[in-house]
């Protein structure tokens, strides 16, 4: 069975996408801990990050700073900070988080409460500067 994220892809589950290209898909986190906070996958369905092959995780890396570079262009934030967990989705993703300070990296308290229009502004922003 197709994993959430490969039915994302697939445009049967909707999203806000952020970035795409033959190999990687980029979206909005449903349950953000900071605003922008974006996913990046591998189209190809694999659940643990470190099983995917050195050169493809090379270019997920690559794609991935594309998409921290837009995110910094648009939101304002230090860095953008990366963490993997995979804990909850059994396909591998990159969390990309626009931070200022080390506790907005924290997963486990409250999640921002965004409209599904600061959703859709926010990846609007983020594709239009990718
Ligand atoms: P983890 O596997 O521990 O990295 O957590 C999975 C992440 O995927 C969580 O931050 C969820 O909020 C996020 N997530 C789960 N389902 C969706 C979805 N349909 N759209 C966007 N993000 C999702």
């Amino acid at each position: 069975m197709a994993t959430i994220f490969s039915r994302i892809v697939a445009g049967e589950i909707p999203c806000y996408k952020v970035a795409e290209n033959d190999e990687f898909f980029a979206f909005l986190d449903i349950n953000p801990v900071a605003m922008g906070h974006t996913l990046v996958i591998p189209k190809q369905e694999i659940d643990y990050i470190f099983d995917i092959d050195d050169a493809l995780l090379g270019r997920m890396m690559a794609f991935a700073k594309r998409v921290a570079k837009a995110q910094e262009a648009v939101i304002p934030c230090k860095r953008v900070g990366v963490a993997v967990m995979g804990l909850e989705v059994p396909h591998a993703h990159i969390h990309l988080i626009p931070i200022q300070k080390e506790s907005d990296m924290y997963f486990g308290g409250k999640k921002l409460t965004l409209t599904q229009e600061e959703f859709a502004d926010v990846a609007a922003k983020i594709a239009a500067a990718f």
